[in-house]
């Protein structure tokens, strides 16, 4: 290698290792139920003894392979490497696995490493991540986000009561119920709760086709909801700049997005308001930053998807990230891999003081996850065939 190392951050040894974690309360949306939370953890040490810790998941599906993405043909290419520079390793990692494909599995593995690198960076200079990466906000509003399509009106009406007694000045519930009818109930039930001034934010899953969204959003309009997401299929970006132009609610896409590029695209489609890139699926800090900077230039707020922990401190390094999603159940605190208490405070996230990350797993508690053909296949993806059924 013709490029210089710095002695000390060169990269000495790199492990990983695969946790499955049952979500704190039931997860069930318009397309899945969640059983587990897969958690892949790269563990980095450096030449001068220096270590960090890289986060990337899975919704229950593919953690093995991620794992092993990872072991058998990443971490001999990264060893000997200047750990200093996540951006240059983001890169070699992108070119390295591209021909398997440009989002999936390849980025939520090199989001282990490049996270793990973003926080020895942050531990280097003994500043927190949000600092080193800009610092644009102390804190950010966060929003109760619940996985909570299982829920009666009634059901609702009473989580949400809760999420107003602890000061969230917003919350998303689920919609895409077999009829319109439910759904109406369910953002009758929701509004009463949330009364005239807090956010009403929609989520559907990819669960309709562009007609059947435009008829559902327009008949949502009067309940005021801050932003429908994810109402198509991501695929679909003309169907979401279509069903743009016949509402007045914002569309909100992302987690199911896999590069700045794909962002790009929406963008320049006139498909999107509010970018929701999630730090693993993107492969990481670096493209993350990218998106929320591209965002920046289109005037759009940034506001990510999942892993509140670590986008707390994405959200408040740059100036657009607006509304961090905390979600009832998937919090590190509620799942037992991390000490103390609730992230959001009064409806507001601040990242931890201290430096890198802050986020000291707990790891010791948990067992290490193997997977076993057979054992997982049918139990987080509802089929079509039982939506159907659902359906009637
Ligand atoms: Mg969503």
């Amino acid at each position: 290698m013709s490029s210089r190392v710095s002695e000390s951050l060169e990269i000495e040894r790199i492990s990983t290792s695969l946790y499955r974690i049952p979500p704190a309360v039931p997860w069930e949306d318009a397309t899945h139920r969640v059983s587990a939370l897969e958690l892949v953890v790269v563990d980095v040490v450096c030449r001068d003894g220096s270590t960090a810790t890289g986060i990337t998941y899975t919704v229950g599906v593919g953690g093995s392979a991620v794992k092993a993405l990872l072991d058998d043909y990443c971490v001999d290419l990264l060893l000997g490497m200047d750990g200093s520079r996540p951006a240059r390793v983001w890169s070699l990692l992108r070119a390295h696995l591209h021909r398997t494909g440009s989002g999936g599995i390849n980025t939520l593995a090199i989001a282990g490493v490049d996270t793990a690198l973003w926080d020895l960076a942050a531990r280097q200079s003994g500043r927190s991540l949000a600092l080193v990466l800009g610092g644009a906000q102390t804190s950010v509003p966060a929003y109760a986000s619940s996985i909570d399509l299982f829920m009666t009106p009634a059901e609702l009406s009473e989580h949400l009561a809760g999420v107003v007694e602890r000061g969230y000045g917003a919350a998303k519930i689920k919609v895409g119920c077999p009829t319109i009818e439910e759904d109406l109930a369910r953002l009758e039930a929701a509004r009463a709760v949330l009364g005239d001034d807090r956010l009403l934010l929609l989520d559907a899953n990819q669960s309709w086709g562009v007609d059947e969204a435009i008829g559902r959003v327009r008949a949502f309009e009067r309940f005021r909801p801050r932003w429908i997401e994810e109402p198509l299929a991501p695929e679909d970006i003309e169907g979401h700049a279509r069903l743009r132009q016949r509402t007045s609610v914002p569309i909100a896409v992302g987690e199911s997005l896999y590069t700045s590029d794909q962002f790009l695209a929406y963008l320049r489609a006139g498909a999107v308001d509010v970018l929701q890139p999630d730090i693993a699926r993107v492969g990481g800090i670096t493209e993350w930053m990218r998106i929320a900077h591209l965002a920046a230039a289109w005037r759009r707020p940034v506001s990510a998807h999942f892993l509140a922990e670590l986008s707390v401190q994405t959200m408040c390094a740059v100036p657009n990230g607006w509304l961090l999603e905390d979600v009832a159940g998937g919090g590190f605190a509620e799942l037992g891999i991390v000490d103390g208490g609730p992230l959001v405070a009064d409806g507001r996230a601040a990242p931890p003081l201290g430096s890198g990350h802050g986020i000291d797993l707990l790891l010791e508690r948990l067992d290490p996850y193997r997977a076993t053909p057979g054992e997982i296949g049918q139990l987080d993806t509802k089929s079509f065939k039982a939506m159907e059924e659902e359906r009637g």
